[in-house]
């Protein structure tokens, strides 16, 4: 591809001024085309001008009226009317610069004739300086052209002076002064006319150039986007695809995997109530134990997958609150008495039944969640756990969730990461703990899926109070699930 910021520079003769041929060409045909008009119109009242001083002619010097009439009507304006009309003609562009040269160099050496034979009468004079003015800015010569006309009038006037008896030097000197003079400023002037068309010219061109190079540069853009895009169009199709299979191959091996873990579970509670004495009965607990551990972290680990590929949507419908914080103080309430520890429900809205329009698996995901950290890092003491409405700074009603535990609390500057998957706060614990570092990072979804925000305020040493929040829309219809949904997707230790 061209470099748009390739720099090329404005090169012409400083003489002749043109440029190379590639740009000459090209200027000329700008330059007639551009001049073309202003040409006949200039050509045209320069001629008649010319016609017009006939009439002088007979005022001033009679006795040459005839001479002067035969220089103006029968060569000087026939031949620009003749080069007028040519002006009309296509071929005229390639040759109109030379016919022009012809022309003024004409008109310039009429006038010199009758300046020469009427020296004493200014007015001839004056015409001279008119016809160098006429060349070098009225009739679109070229600087170059017009430069060697006029001088070339200049000379025929000096040599027909000197040839011519009875003229006297002094005329001669300070007329060539005036001339001269005239010559050059019209010429320098001129020069500087031309070159800075010449330059906008160039500019123009170079404008033109870039302007391609640019258009060059957006339509390879554009075929690189539209390549892109059809790139990255497969790439979605196929991720697509592969997100397909990972959903397909996520439910299989959900099934998969609880199928034998069923197998195991049962077997166990079979072999348990052989009521086998001593160690026998320790392995099949600890049979068990690793049983539930693993299927625990495989839930989280599915559940974390779907997540992540979008699969997980919320079902709002009637949730029944108060039944569900029953059913989790139901379920917890003997594993918190194994532990020596106080569980209680605390729900600051009493009376009828809560029901409210949520995601209840959810909910119960987010509860169980957090009541059985709770439990897991609570030695001795109380959990309690509840919820209120709360209006929150946006001032909308909202349902404000807490777990309170008496347990070993998170430090600091854990209190943030410990929403992140696979981070735990009790890694450098004495005692080990359980758990892949899955379940808070769960609930966070969950939270935010339901429009909500869940933090935690923590004391080492002393407890942890996680909270949520979801927004509080009271159900109308009151019609309550109360089917299996909280049949346990966590199972107790
Ligand atoms: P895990 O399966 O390890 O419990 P979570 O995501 O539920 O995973 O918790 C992440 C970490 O946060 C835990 O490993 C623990 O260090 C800390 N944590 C969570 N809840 C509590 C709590 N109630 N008290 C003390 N630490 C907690």
């Amino acid at each position: 591809m061209n470099n748009i910021n390739e720099k090329r520079s404005f090169c012409i003769n400083k003489i002749s001024l043109s440029f190379n041929k590639k740009y000459e060409v090209l200027f000329l045909k700008k330059y007639f085309s551009n001049s073309i008009f202003q040409f006949r119109i200039a050509f045209l009242l320069n001629t008649l001008i010319y016609a017009s001083f006939t009439y002088l002619d007979t005022l001033v010097i009679p006795e040459y009226a005839t001479l002067f009439y035969f220089i103006r009507f029968y060569f000087v304006v026939p031949l620009c009317s003749f080069v007028l009309i040519l002006s009309f003609f296509k071929f005229f562009e390639k040759i109109w610069q030379a016919l022009l040269l012809i022309c003024h160099i004409t008109t310039g050496v009429g006038l010199s004739i009758m300046t020469l034979l009427a020296s004493d009468n200014y007015s001839y004079y004056a015409g001279m300086m008119l016809i160098f003015l006429v060349g070098y800015f009225f009739i679109k010569l070229r600087f170059l052209y017009a430069t060697i006309a006029n001088w070339a009038i200049l000379i025929f006037f000096n040599i027909a002076f000197l040839i011519y008896p009875n003229t006297s030097d002094i005329i001669l000197i300070s007329y060539n002064f005036i001339f001269i003079s005239a010559n050059i400023i019209g010429m320098v002037a001129a020069y500087n006319i031309e070159y800075y068309a010449r330059n906008d010219f160039y500019l123009n061109k170079e404008l033109d150039i870039q302007k391609g190079l640019v258009e060059d540069y957006n339509k390879n853009l554009e075929d690189l986007v539209q390549e892109r895009t059809k790139e990255l169009v497969k790439a979605k199709n196929e991720a697509e695809k592969s997100d397909k299979l990972k959903s397909a191959f996520l439910a299989n091996i959900s099934h998969e995997i609880r199928t034998p873990m069923n197998g195991i579970f049962g077997f166990t509670r079979l072999l348990k109530e052989l009521n086998l004495k001593g160690e026998p009965n320790e392995y099949i607990n600890i049979i068990e134990q690793s049983g539930v551990r693993m299927l625990n972290l495989i839930n989280d680990i599915i559940d974390v997958s779907k997540l992540e590929s979008g699969l997980v949507i919320s079902d709002i419908k009637a949730t029944n609150l108060s039944e569900l914080i029953k059913y989790i103080y139901t379920f917890f309430k003997p594993e918190a008495k194994s532990k020596g520890i106080h569980l209680q429900s605390n729900n600051q809205i009493t009376g009828k039944d809560i029901i409210i329009k949520t995601d209840h698996e959810k909910i119960y995901a987010v509860l169980t969640n957090l009541v059985k950290n709770a439990i897991k890092f609570t030695e001795t003491g109380t959990i309690e756990f509840g919820y209120h409405l709360e209006h929150n700074e946006q001032k909308t009603t909202v349902l404000k969730f807490h777990v309170k535990d008496s347990g070993i609390g998170i430090p600091k500057d854990k209190q943030e990461a410990i929403f992140d998957r696979f981070i735990r706060a009790d890694i450098s614990n004495e005692q080990v703990y359980e758990g892949a570092g899955l379940g808070l990072s769960i609930a966070k979804a969950y939270v935010e899926m339901l429009d909500g925000e869940i933090w935690l305020k923590s004391e080492e040493g002393l407890g942890s109070t996680f909270y949520f929040t979801i927004p509080y829309i009271p159900d109308s219809k009151e019609n309550v699930t109360n089917e299996s949904v909280f049949q346990v997707n966590l199972i107790k230790n």
